[in-house]
């Protein structure tokens, strides 16, 4: 196992424990600003959507989340391999890369800050049973520092981010009262 060494490690764990950061934020930030902004908004009607209160029990059934992660910083990740320093999360599909590598990335780099050990990233996509491994190289850790930047930044906002009609809209549990501009 090699040493964890981001010299922006204490600000970005700082950051994300100030603004109670979660690895969903990381991801809804990639996809869209108005999403990210009513997720940290508290403004989620998420589990009175069909749509994601079925994919929820298909995933809990899937796979077991594992329990022992829950209060650690806000981490929600499906899986912990403690002895080898790898994490993984569970993704319905391939698709939103991006979005879904930030939100794995964001749990391996907070097991890497609170233990001082590199951590691995996994993502793994149900539909094909493929695992594909999210480094954390230099651009991934700039690209989650920008994120917390950016999230920071709509957590201040008050309005209500513009957002334009995307792909993702037709299968966000926000779509109902989002209007998108
Ligand atoms: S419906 Fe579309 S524009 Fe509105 S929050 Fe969801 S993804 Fe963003």
């Amino acid at each position: 196992m090699s040493e964890f060494d981001w010299p922006k490690s204490k600000a970005f764990q700082q950051r994300v424990e100030n603004l109670n950061l979660h690895g969903l934020h990381f991801q809804h930030v990639e996809l869209c600003e108005r999403r990210a902004w009513m997720y940290l908004h508290k403004v989620n009607f998420a589990q009175w959507h069909s749509r994601v209160a079925t994919g929820t029990a298909k995933h809990e059934t899937s796979y077991q989340r594992d329990h022992s992660v829950r209060g650690l910083f806000g981490l929600a990740p499906d899986r912990i391999d403690w002895d080898k320093h790898i994490v993984y999360e569970n993704k319905g599909t391939g698709g939103a890369v991006e979005a879904s590598s930030n939100q794995t990335a964001f749990y391996a780099v907070m097991l890497s800050i609170a233990t001082g050990q590199a951590w691995k990233a996994y993502m793994h996509v149900l539909t094909t049973r493929r695992k594909r491994e999210v480094v954390l190289d230099a651009v991934r850790l700039e690209k989650l520092w920008s994120a917390s930047q950016r999230l920071a930044a709509l957590m201040d906002q008050q309005d209500v981010p513009p957002a334009q009609k995307i792909p993702l809209c037709k299968t966000c549990s926000l779509a109902l009262f989002c209007g998108h501009d």
